[in-house]
């Protein structure tokens, strides 16, 4: 198992310093120095999870009404509804983050590792069953594909020198250099970090269906896999290393931990209080001011919320040297994504916990959804029915279930307040007609996802479900800088900046700016008198 960092250097015992110790300041308690986490996501819990430990004095600001963002939970009619993420791959990043809070993350956490992962059902009826057990993974190539067999041994190798590289060494540096980028330039072509996810794949194995079972991961954190730096064939090697989890209960129950290990380092979490301003003065950032008025004073602001909408919304007053509205305008964003929940009064036993089920094209949809923005007719989907592995999420003899679908970001045009429940009824129909036959007849509870949401809920540019598009000339340093280009004192963790999307991105971006903020003391000193 890899060593993700030993992090708890001198002992982890909860207010532990780090880096030299807590200043004496102003208006924490104990005069400890105040961070402000704006956002209760992933990115933002590890953060204010990370500066606890370290002795800030840490509040965290969500506007909704419960933590996780688009992790949020759904409770209805008896169901446990997981918003967005469903698979946790990379845990050692969570116990990482426990082990420096000291405590056992296995004793708040139960995570299950699945098995298969996830099944794959071609257009055709075909369906392969992808697992971390080598010598299934490998009959189930040579059943597909067996002239493909090499080929497949070969990526599976060279995804974990990605890994090595791309994961373990990049994902936990600050990027804010130009330097550090052009250094690292030589590996990441000599790695293949030019190519696209599927052009690396394609490179090692003819089979249409294996290149789109090794190639289609980039999709989980909004990527196109066409388009997306190859090095995100490391999620491969994540799952085969350490597995495709659950965590029972859902992914909520693992928020729910994470927000109360924030609150075992001594953090706050307000919900309702949504930030309208980041203050500022100097050039620094000195707090934040809430939409109904209120203002608080921090040291650091730590912001978990779309970087993109933060630099164009929230720091008004301020000439922005790089994150103009115009260069915000330029970049690209991710896909969106419709998401159906619903829970069914009878159990579909022979269902898997992950399936995909996929329409007839694959280069060409994804061409549709990311560049052309056009919401086709054909489509495929990820259907997850946590209740195969978690009977908690469902009533007795019932079943929860989500189905995602891939669209275009808000680009498209689309009116989804017109569009969303005929769309609703389109993925029924296809899910009757392959997974859940006599679905309509046993639904008990239903509700939806779609780009307005991501929009107008959690405050995502063009209603983007993952951020900025990880593709390579939008990673690393040309990404928003987890140290704000614009302002001292601000920080960013999550989907929007470096690494980007997905659990072990965002949670390792908690890390990369924990590394960052200097010594509380220094922080302090830094701040000196600033007051908002
Ligand atoms: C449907 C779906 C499925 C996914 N599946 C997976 C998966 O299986 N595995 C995986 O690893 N990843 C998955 N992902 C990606 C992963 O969920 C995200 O990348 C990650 O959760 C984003 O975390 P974050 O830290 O960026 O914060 P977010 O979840 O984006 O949270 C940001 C928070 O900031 C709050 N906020 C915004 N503005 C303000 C404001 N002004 N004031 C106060 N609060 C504010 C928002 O309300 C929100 O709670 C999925 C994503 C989606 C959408």
């Amino acid at each position: 198992m890899l060593t993700y960092r030993d992090t708890a250097p001198g002992g982890s015992e909860p207010g532990a310093p780090r880096h030299g110790g807590p200043a004496h300041h102003g208006g924490g308690p104990q005069g400890r120095p105040k961070a402000i986490v704006i956002g209760s996501g992933f990115g933002g819990l590890a953060a204010a999870a990370r500066l606890g430990a370290r002795g800030f004095d840490v509040t965290v600001l969500e506007r909704l009404d419960g933590p996780g963002g688009r992790a949020y939970v759904w409770r209805q009619d008896g169901f446990t509804f997981d918003a967005g993420p469903t698979i946790v791959t990379a845990p050692f990043v969570f116990e990482d983050i426990w082990k420096l809070c000291g405590r056992d993350f296995a004793q708040d956490v139960t995570l299950k590792r699945l098995d298969p992962f996830y099944q794959i059902r071609f257009d055709d009826g075909d369906v392969m069953n992808c697992s971390g057990d080598a010598a299934a993974m490998r009959a189930e190539v040579a059943r597909i594909a067996p002239d493909d067999l090499a080929g497949y041994d070969r990526f599976a190798r060279d995804s974990k020198r990605i890994y090595d590289f791309a994961f373990a060494e990049m994902a936990h540096q600050p990027f804010h250099k130009i330097n550090k980028m052009i250094t690292m330039l030589p590996r990441l072509l000599r790695l293949g970090g030019h190519n696209s996810v599927h052009a690396y794949v394609a490179h090692r194995v003819k089979s249409p269906k294996l290149r789109f079972a090794l190639s289609f991961h980039p999709l989980f954190i909004g990527g196109n896999p066409f388009n997306t730096t190859s090095f995100y064939c490391l999620i491969n090697y994540l799952e085969q290393g350490w597995g495709v989890n659950y965590a029972m209960g859902g992914t909520g129950a693992l928020v729910q931990a994470m927000a109360d290990l924030v609150g075992h380092v001594g953090g706050k979490l307000r919900y309702g209080a949504e930030v309208a301003e980041i203050t500022h003065a100097q050039g620094r950032a000195t707090g934040v001011r809430l939409a109904d008025g209120e203002r608080l004073a921090a040291d650091v602001v730590i912001c978990n919320a779309d970087p993109a909408t933060v630099y164009r919304t929230m720091v008004p007053g301020l000439k922005r040297r790089r994150w103009t509205d115009a260069k915000i305008d330029r970049m690209d964003y991710s896909m969106s994504v419709f998401v159906w929940y619903f829970g069914t009064k009878k159990r579909y036993e022979n269902v898997p916990h992950h399936s995909i089920v996929l329409g007839p094209r694959y280069k060409d949809l994804l061409r549709d959804i990311f560049r052309n923005k056009i919401v086709t007719e054909d489509f495929s989907m990820y259907l997850y029915r946590p209740s195969a592995s978690d009977p908690s999420v469902a009533p007795p003899g019932c079943d929860a279930f989500y189905a995602l679908v891939p669209v275009p970001n808000l680009d498209s045009g689309d009116d989804w307040e017109k569009l969303a429940e005929p769309y609703r009824q389109r993925v029924e129909r296809r899910l009757e007609e392959t997974m859940l036959p006599g679905l309509r007849d046993q639904i008990v509870t239903s509700r939806i996802t779609t780009p307005i949401d991501f929009r107008d809920r959690l405050r995502s540019e063009r209603g983007a479900a993952f951020g900025m598009e990880p593709k390579l000339l939008q990673s690393a340093w040309f990404r928003p800088h987890n140290r704000s280009e614009e302002l001292e004192s601000l920080y960013f963790v999550g989907a929007g900046t470096h690494p980007g999307a997905g659990l072990p991105g965002v949670v390792s971006s908690a890390r990369v700016v924990d590394e960052m903020i200097p010594a509380a003391s220094v922080v302090a000193g830094a701040a000196g008198s600033a007051h908002v």
